[in-house]
């Protein structure tokens, strides 16, 4: 019987691996080709102020419209990406878009919104970042302060030295820099004194359980506590309930994203979204906690 349940395991394993190796051929295998066929597309996720209320920004967030697969999320796909090279090219892609999407508000009334990106490791530390956006600010006439780049702890903790100096050369350009999952990375905390960055984003890992789990509450406070005593503004990730946006704000967290305020959503629906909060002063999920 042990040997059959033996035998019965490793075949839904292996059916299951199939099942795994399957997917990556598909998602490997057009890769490439799905740059060139536009099946890219990028999501904007709302960031908002918590003190005010408003929507400051967004996090732009890559999305893959499978042919076959139907939409892909980056965890699926960014992985394969970094290993076959491709990152380059579509982390290239990515800042094209936002860049351009920041030319486009310029002028008008969602002139005042900020872009966050995220580099990948290899987007880091190769050389051609820089030119890059000089090219794309430059040619464009955007003001740097209105893109934010974001960089893992341990995609900087690959090569610190070089990560420094480029941190060094985006804040010489007046480009923020933001350390995103914070506190996931098991690296020491005196690369904060190394970088010169603006704003740490708190993993969600942590804000998840802030009502339910005292230490968490405790590892957030003393984030934000942290941070604001290196002068460094807080953006909190993954803020899906009331609780855990009104305690985020009872500790002076700068501000926050997550599916309370939106979900990531297509530049139209996004667009839309801060023109309607125009009109009707603030989000609804605001409204009630703002009045108090
Ligand atoms: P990230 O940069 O930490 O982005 C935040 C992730 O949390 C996003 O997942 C977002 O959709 C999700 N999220 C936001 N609020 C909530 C919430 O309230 N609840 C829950 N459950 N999730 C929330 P997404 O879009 O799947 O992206 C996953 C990761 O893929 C990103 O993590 C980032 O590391 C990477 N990624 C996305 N776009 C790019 C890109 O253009 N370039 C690179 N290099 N990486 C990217
Ligand atoms: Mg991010
Ligand atoms: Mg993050
Ligand atoms: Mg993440």
């Amino acid at each position: 019987a042990a040997k059959n349940q033996g035998r019965g395991n490793f075949q839904f394993f292996s059916a299951e691996m199939n099942a795994a190796t399957h997917e990556r051929l598909l998602l490997e295998g057009r890769l490439w080709q799905a740059l060139e066929q536009h099946e890219f597309e990028l999501y904007l996720q709302p960031q908002v102020d918590l003190a005010t209320a408003r929507i400051i920004g967004a996090e732009a967030l890559l999305r893959w419209h499978h042919p076959e697969l139907g939409m892909v999320g980056p965890d699926r796909f960014i992985p394969i990406a970094e290993e076959s090279g491709l990152i380059l090219p579509l982390g290239e892609w990515v800042l094209h878009e936002a860049t351009a999407r920041l030319a486009a508000w310029r002028g008008g009334d969602l002139a005042h919104l900020r872009l966050a990106v995220n580099l990948s490791a290899r987007q880091c530390h190769g050389p051609g970042l820089l030119p890059l956006l000089d090219r794309l600010l430059g040619s464009q006439g955007i003001d740097p302060a209105l893109l934010e780049l974001e960089i893992t702890e341990s995609a900087a903790m690959q090569d610190p030295e070089s990560s420094r100096v480029l941190l060094e050369q985006l804040r010489a350009r007046g480009i923020k820099v933001a350390i995103d999952d914070f506190g996931t990375g098991y690296s020491s905390l005196s690369y904060l004194k190394l970088f010169e960055i603006d704003r740490i984003k708190i993993d969600r890992g942590f804000v998840k359980d802030i009502e339910t789990d005292p230490d968490d509450a405790v590892i957030v406070a003393a984030t934000i506590a942290l941070a604001h005593s290196l002068g460094l503004a807080v953006v909190a990730e993954g803020v899906e309930t009331e609780a855990q946006r009104d305690f985020l704000r009872s500790k002076q967290c700068e501000e926050a994203q997550g599916y309370l305020f939106a979900k990531p959503v297509p530049l139209a629906q996004f667009e839309a979204m801060v023109r309607t909060q125009a009109q009707d002063d603030v989000l609804p999920q605001l409204r009630h906690s703002r009045a108090r």
